[in-house]
């Protein structure tokens, strides 16, 4: 990959379109941190991307290189083209001013990628109603197979960990570094990312 790598504050987030073909890489930039992605067709965004379309036609909720990443409309919106981790979350929604009050009520209020997301979105139009469960890069959480449980853990991702996506149409991305003190190890790192 070539190109200036961006950055990401700590709790923050960006949004920024991504033409068929490019390929967006995520950096973990100093190890441990989670970055939830969104993506939208930047022709009508209301076709978005779907993490139940997904897990059907790629039948696992394990995705790494070589899966594709699917809309609520059954189109293909990004190849997972390179992984360092192969760790990664597709469950759960992002964190929230409502997930801090449930999971951390004695911790201060954040908005949290919801939050985040919503704001650099809104240049697209795009509403807090519109934004479904995100792809959550480098996030960690093991389902048991018995029980069902999940739980959230310390991602597993190293300082410069990578994963590239190759857009497979005009898409509109949100992509944060999270939160949530439990997705990241109790800690609050940027995240890098560059398109090429
Ligand atoms: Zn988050």
């Amino acid at each position: 990959m070539s190109g200036d790598i961006s950055r990401i504050e700590p709790r923050s987030g960006a949004a920024f379109e991504l033409a068929e073909g490019a390929v967006l890489e995520v950096v973990d930039l100093e190890g441990g941190q989670v970055s939830d992605l969104l993506a939208y067709n930047a022709k009508d965004c209301r076709e978005m991307i779907s993490n139940g379309r997904t897990f059907d036609y790629e039948e696992t909720i394990k995705l790494t290189a070589g899966n594709t990443l699917w809309s609520n409309r059954s189109n293909p919106m990004l190849d997972i083209v390179h992984d360092d981790t192969g760790m990664h979350d597709f469950l759960l929604t992002p964190c929230s001013k409502a997930t801090f009050r449930h999971f951390y009520p004695d911790k201060p209020v954040h908005r949290g990628c919801f939050g985040n997301l919503a704001a650099a979105l809104e240049p697209w139009g795009i509403e807090e109603d519109d934004i479904p469960c995100a792809f959550n890069v480098f996030m960690n959480v093991p389902v048991d197979g018995n029980s069902g449980k999940l739980s959230v853990e310390p991602p597993v991702s190293q300082a410069g960990d990578t994963l590239r996506l190759r857009a497979r149409m005009d898409l509109v991305i949100g992509l944060t570094a999270c939160s949530a003190y439990a997705s990241n190890g109790g800690t609050f790192k940027p995240i890098g990312y560059r398109v090429e």
